[in-house]
């Protein structure tokens, strides 16, 4: 078999690796392509990410009439004409699949070029302007998605005189794609279409799911405007690999946590909206959980939960704050409302408190009555897992819909 790994060819500014490997798989159209390209997410806390940190892995049949540096050669061509000027292209080809744990490293870890040229030094590789896209080519040739979660993304490309302008796609149409067998991520609670991207690269939408005949069928109904070319990307989207299941004693910037532990403090405000509690574990230890602004509703969410709850929250760190992804209730703490005062029953005026933990007395005729016990009420959340709106959440994160 030939590997080939490409990454880091956009910007934050546009152009798209995704698009670039369509032109690779045409280039390349003398060698047998086996099986889909692969999409490949790498941690999505890297300081250098663009829009999703994704690499391309292609995987070709052996064939001895043509060399690594031949067919390394022809991909350059095109990434020098394709690739982001302030990208760092990386490419490598190799007869040898990477190991897996450079992929667990690629997604969990922050990889520096330094750690992974040991892994690379028998291929034949190239990196351009600094060539930090060698870090994710290594990690997309080293994900062995016969041992991980997989799902696929339909990625559909304009054509090249609508770049830049506003993709005319009916939400009405984007509603009945959604409900196909095993689709997720087309649109928010509120209706927001979130499977068009909103950035002039030329990508018009990316469908994803579980089940590649139900994102072909997406070709046919997406529109008015058309495809001009897609392509099935086989991906590691949706399938958590980012996270660790860490204690909070191991806890450093940059990493993404699957954690249990308990509401340590009743979630709060501040300026914008973003929200925060502190959670506790089994030893005492304590991280600040934060839903920012952008994860929408989800805030509503995290309002709900009490001092006490027994929870498992998933998220990356930053500044030793936890971003949270997604959480879900083991156990819930009791809840409890204070029953409005009692009446007087000679009165029926509503008699007063007169102090913490004393009776309540009547102001008219003096009758007392002891304090009322609180009330035992349900919970305004499920023991399901809640998550932010698909636009806000990372292409990693698996969401609620396929979590056991
Ligand atoms: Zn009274």
């Amino acid at each position: 078999m030939i590997y080939v790994g490409i990454d880091d060819t956009d910007s934050l500014e546009g152009g798209c690796t995704t698009y670039l490997s369509s032109k690779v798989i045409d280039e390349l159209s003398d060698l047998s392509l086996i099986g889909e390209p692969r999409l490949v997410r790498l941690n999505p806390n890297v300081p250098w990410k663009t829009r999703g940190n994704g690499a391309i892995a292609l995987t070709f049949k052996n064939n001895t009439s043509i060399t690594d540096q031949e067919i390394l050669d022809r991909i350059l061509q095109i990434v020098k004409s394709e690739s982001h000027p302030s990208s760092q292209p990386g490419v490598i080809v190799s007869r040898k699949k990477l190991p897996m744990n450079l992929y667990w490293k690629g997604v969990r870890t922050i990889l520096s070029k330094d750690k992974i040229i040991k892994y690379i030094k028998e291929t034949t590789f190239k990196g351009l302007r600094g060539g930090r896209g060698l870090i994710g080519a290594a990690c997309a040739i080293a994900w062995d998605f016969t041992k991980s979660d997989t799902t696929y993304e339909l990625l559909a490309y304009r054509k090249k005189n609508k770049w830049g302008t506003i993709r005319n796609i009916s939400k009405s149409q984007v509603n009945i794609v959604s409900k196909f067998d095993g689709v997720f991520s087309c649109m928010d609670g509120d209706g927001k279409i979130s499977m068009v991207p909103h950035s002039p690269c030329p990508v018009l939408w990316g469908l994803r799911g579980t089940k590649s005949d139900s994102l072909l069928k997406g070709l046919v109904h997406l529109g008015p405007e058309k495809a001009e070319k897609s392509l099935l990307f086989l991906t590691n989207q949706g399938s958590d690999d980012h996270l660790q299941e860490k204690s909070l004693s191991k806890l450093e910037d940059g990493i993404c946590i699957k954690v249990r532990g308990k509401v340590h403090s009743t979630p709060y405000s501040i300026k914008g909206g973003h929200r925060f509690f502190d959670l506790i574990d089994d030893n005492n230890l304590t991280v600040t959980c934060a839903a920012y602004e952008p994860s929408g509703d989800f805030r509503t969410k995290v309002d709900k939960l009490i001092q006490g709850d027994d929870i498992i929250v998933c998220g990356s760190l930053s500044h030793e704050t936890l971003n949270l992804e997604k959480f879900k209730v083991v156990r819930f703490e009791n809840r409890y409302v204070k029953p409005p005062n009692p009446l007087c029953n000679k009165c029926h005026t509503r008699m007063h408190s007169t102090g913490k933990n004393s009776d309540y007395k009547c102001r008219i005729c003096s009758t007392k009555l002891p304090k009322p016990a609180y009330k035992s009420v349900l919970p305004d959340l499920d023991t399901c897992w809640y998550e932010p709106p698909s636009s806000a959440r990372r292409h990693l994160s698996k969401p609620a819909a396929l979590m056991d």
